[in-house]
């Protein structure tokens, strides 16, 4: 039987209209329009892509955006001082970094830069250890992505076996996290993993964020779980995911494609985040 579908751009364009809803409800009650501002240094084109659909993203649910581009020589004091500026502006509640920097710039000291309460990214050391400990911290977009797509299956997730692969600090580790508060039994896996095939047939929810394509086959997926692949890479100019599509959906119970999976998500989830963050503004 072939796997159900999880269609990341569906469920983005329904969250979308109740997102530009909140933004609508929140400019009428308080005057508050929610604001982005996406930090772009250097010119490379994938990240201008992403910049230009997160612009978008802000237009089509009625934020307020701004792009601050800088060469791609720019200086980690120019980076920090605009950081500051946005910090300190008030129609600004959330500020991106797009990353990657290019590679003379401090990543972890332009991230801790920028105000945690503004950290849609919920990349900031304090948001991560709220994240860590249960606390009400921004959560970051595309593992929070994934588990909305994973919660729209109706699946009970209490004591369920999840099992993630990649353990990187902006999807592999805050996805586990996740699921770890949903109550889940989570195994983190990674490069070093040993028989990777044995614990993923254990998952009754699988997500994968490796970044090689093709990489989950139907042969390490449990019959009827739930398959979220994150991995995006380009193959001959076309976008695939990590999964083997074709072949785990005759096996697996629900599935995201690559792309109108979580990609799609991941900017929805950007404009929840700053939603949100406008509201607690608003409420201040
Ligand atoms: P990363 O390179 O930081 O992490 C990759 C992880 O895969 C590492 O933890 C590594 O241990 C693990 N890994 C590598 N080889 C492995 C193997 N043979 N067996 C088991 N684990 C292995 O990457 P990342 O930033 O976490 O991104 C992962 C993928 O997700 C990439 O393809 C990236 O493009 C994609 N991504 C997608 C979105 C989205 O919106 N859909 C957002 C962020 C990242």
């Amino acid at each position: 039987m072939s796997a159900q579908i999880l269609d990341g751009k569906a469920m983005s364009e329904s969250l979308r209209k109740e997102i530009a809803a909140g933004v609508e409800s929140l400019r009428e009650c308080t005057g508050v329009v929610p604001g982005l501002a996406v930090i772009l240094a250097g010119n490379d084109p994938a990240s201008e892509i992403y910049v230009r659909n997160k612009g978008n993203g802000c237009r089509e649910t009625g934020m307020y955006s701004v792009t601050v581009k800088l060469p791609g020589d720019v200086t980690q004091e120019t980076l920090e001082a605009e950081i500051d500026r946005l910090n300190g502006d008030e129609r600004i509640h959330g500020i991106l970094v797009q990353l990657p920097l290019p590679e003379h710039l401090d990543e972890a000291r332009a991230l801790a830069r920028i105000l945690p309460e503004k950290d849609v990214d919920g990349f900031h050391l304090l948001n991560a250890g709220r994240l860590m400990t249960g606390g009400d911290g921004v959560i970051p977009c595309t593992p929070r992505g994934a588990l909305h797509m994973i919660r729209q299956t109706g699946m009970d997730l209490n004591g369920k076996e999840a099992v993630v692969i990649g353990r990187s600090n902006i999807v592999g580790k805050p996805m586990a996290m996740l699921l770890l508060r949903e109550n889940c039994t989570v195994t983190v896996c990674h490069s070093r993993t040993k028989d990777l095939p044995s614990v993923t047939r254990r998952a009754d929810i699988l997500v994968s964020a490796v970044g090689k394509p093709g990489f989950v086959t139907a042969d390490m997926v449990k019959p009827g779980a739930v398959v979220i692949d994150v991995g995006i890479s380009r193959v001959d100019g076309k976008v695939r995911g990590d999964v083997d599509f074709d072949g785990v959906k005759e096996v697996a119970g629900w599935i995201t494609p690559v792309p109108g999976g979580v990609g799609r998500m991941t900017i929805t989830m950007l404009l929840q985040n700053t939603l949100e963050a406008a509201k607690k503004a608003a409420r201040k």
